[in-house]
């Protein structure tokens, strides 16, 4: 294998989010789809004599090289399960901007599960990792796959579902963040029964992007748009440039629109550029 290892840790939309209920240990039962996109964190793992060394060199705020990234704490998971193999130093270089709604964090987790597995030769792969990844957040089984899947309970149970077209893609993401339990807290979420997630299964695989299009929906929009007004905004100026649809990424402060072509994303993404605003061209990937 050659070294040091390098693997890409990719971000994720929701084209579907619905919360269902609060269950009796405070957390909300979803339904909700994943989709990996083209916007990506890099990891690499290089053999060290012993240890764990992490770096993430030009980190944002927040995200250090401490106990409380993500990598660390599925790092140490890990080796605290092979506490027999050797050393290891992990640089992130981050690209997906932090606690935007787009799991970055969660997909850097899963990206060091998925490392640690390859560089030691361990064999576990995406389900021997599955017990570590729930322990590491809602978000982080998705990412041992990625593609288009089924998320349901906390988001943690996950069904891989046949890869969606490939769609192109505008994110604006405003200056400010948005913590998830503020967005939960607020009071503010839709609750639904599932149906909005069956319709769009059912359009997925009978028609074509444009009933994709029509058929997002997200049950936090409310409570974002309530936090961060400028999220409804950044939303209708999607539209009004004819993007075929537009939602909040889970719990925000990301706002995705769906464009007809490559050019129309570029076209989308000039005009809604500004200072302390992060604007992406991307795409969906399988
Ligand atoms: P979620 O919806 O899972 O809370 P998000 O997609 O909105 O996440 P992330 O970028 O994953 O946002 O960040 C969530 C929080 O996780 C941040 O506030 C940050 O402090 C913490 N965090 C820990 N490690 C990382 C990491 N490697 N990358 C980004 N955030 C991290």
């Amino acid at each position: 294998m050659p070294l040091p290892l390098t693997r890409k840790a990719p971000a994720k939309i929701n084209p579907v989010l619905e919360v269902l209920g609060k269950r009796p240990d405070g957390y909300h039962e979803l339904s909700l789809l994943f989709q990996t996109i083209d916007l990506h964190d890099l990891l690499t793992f290089e053999p060290l004599a012993e240890g764990l060394r992490f770096e993430c060199p030009g980190a944002p705020e927040g995200i250090g090289p401490d106990g409380s990234n993500l990598v660390l704490k599925a790092a140490e998971i890990f080796l605290g399960k092979y506490p027999q193999k050797k050393g290891v130093l992990i640089r992130l270089t981050k690209n997906i901007p932090v606690a935007a709604g787009l799991g970055g964090g969660s997909s850097d987790a899963a990206s060091t599960l998925l490392g640690l597995d390859q560089m030691f030769e361990t064999g576990l792969g995406p389900e021997g990792l599955r017990e570590m990844a729930e322990r590491l957040g809602s978000d982080v089984p998705f990412f041992l796959r990625g593609g288009t899947a089924l998320g349901t309970g906390r988001g943690e149970k996950i069904t891989p579902l046949p890869s969606m077209p490939g769609i192109d893609l505008v994110l604006v993401k405003p200056e400010q963040g948005l913590p998830t339990p503020a967005v939960y807290g607020s009071g503010k979420a839709r609750f639904t029964g599932g149906e909005c997630t069956r319709q769009f299964l059912e359009l997925s695989r009978e028609k074509g992007l444009s009933y994709l299009a029509g058929s997002l929906f997200n049950g936090l929009e409310p409570a974002t748009f309530a936090l961060l007004p400028e999220t409804w905004n950044i939303k209708r100026w999607l539209l009004e440039m004819g993007a075929l649809g537009a939602l909040v990424c889970g719990s925000g402060p990301t706002v995705f629109g769906i464009a007809r072509s490559p050019d129309h994303a570029r076209s989308i993404a000039e005009k809604l550029r500004l200072p302390g605003r992060r604007v992406f061209v991307t795409r969906t990937i399988a």
